[in-house]
């Protein structure tokens, strides 16, 4: 299960605040320093560890927390509205274009759920807002991406716009936004190429894809598995294409927490959905505070 270490550590942590009636500077100390060790473990960026730990201590240290009556609940709602803020207070929609289509450009590293995740959004976009959209299969290098693509649209009854893999990707998004347009379609989804690990070409293809696309949203597709590699690789893709979002998926496996705690403080950008799990309809809208409480346990 997700999380599972870093929230029993933290229950740790604060059950030997609890245990006390009153609690001392010391204690606080003590149980900062078992919240440090349990999100460095989680795998979380250890500059966000920092600077957290520092403005959760400071506040657990005040006379407020110190002279109240339940010392360790007022420790754990610091630490919880901590958590909220470092994961971005508030849910965060999808960039809409004040004229259709809006366009959502997903990239990604291969493997981590772009092509899955860009069929969720369309069923997840079809379902709540009846919209038409549109996919483009623009991944031209992995042979199955474009056929895996085509087949998640038949399961969501979504078309798909596919030049098979010997086209130029640029040349397939722009006949492919001609489609769109024809169609009137109000949503255009493109599922681009991803590599195992970031690379020049790859970057400079989805900067020429964002250049004659102008996307609303660029969302990179991150997996939660990955953990710190997760929190680079979205620093990578956001230094390069300046994205709108995160998605952060697999978070239905069995990760540390790292990549969820790390991704927008290191970025500044927000996670918007989280996967959670293999199915098309397994697309959530992320909401810190709910995670903030998932993470607690
Ligand atoms: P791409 O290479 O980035 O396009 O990745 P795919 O969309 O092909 O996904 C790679 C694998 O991850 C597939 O087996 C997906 O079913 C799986 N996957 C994607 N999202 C999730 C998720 O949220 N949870 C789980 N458990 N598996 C996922």
């Amino acid at each position: 299960m997700a999380f599972e270490g870093l929230t029993e550590r933290l229950q740790n942590a604060f059950s030997g605040l609890r245990r006390k009636g009153k609690i001392n500077e010391n204690d606080i100390r003590e149980a900062m320093r078992e919240v440090r060790l349990a999100l460095l473990e989680a795998d979380v960026n250890f500059d966000v560890v920092k600077d957290f730990v520092k403005t959760v201590r400071t506040q657990a240290l005040g006379k407020e927390v110190l002279e109240s009556l339940t010392p360790a609940q007022q420790v754990i709602k610091i630490v919880h509205d901590e958590l909220v803020k470092v994961m971005g207070e508030a849910a965060v929609p999808l960039n809409k274009s004040p004229h259709i289509p809006t366009i959502i450009m997903m990239v990604g590293l291969q493997g981590a759920g772009k092509t899955t995740t860009a069929g969720k959004l369309a069923n997840r976009l079809k379902k709540q807002e009846h919209a038409r959209p549109l996919m483009i299969a623009a991944d031209v290098y992995r042979p199955a991406a474009v056929d895996q693509l085509v087949t998640v649209g038949q399961q969501l009854d979504v078309p798909v716009f596919e030049m098979g893999t010997d086209h130029d990707p640029v040349d397939i998004v722009k006949q492919g936004l001609a489609e769109a347009d024809k169609n009137k379609n109000d949503y255009v989804i493109i599922d681009t190429a991803g590599r195992l690990e970031i690379d020049e070409q790859l970057m400079d293809e989805l900067a020429r894809i964002k250049a004659l696309a102008q996307p609303n949203e660029i969302l990179l597709v991150v997996d939660a598995m990955t953990g710190q590699v997760a929190t680079q690789v979205a620093d990578g893709f956001n230094q390069q294409l300046d994205v709108t979002g995160v998605i952060l998926t697999k978070l239905d496996g069995d990760t540390r927490g790292g990549a969820a705690l790390s991704i927008r403080a290191v970025t500044g950008k927000p996670i918007k959905f989280i996967g959670q799990g293999e199915k098309l309809d397994q697309l959530d809208v992320f909401y810190p505070d709910r995670m903030a409480d998932r993470i607690l346990g």
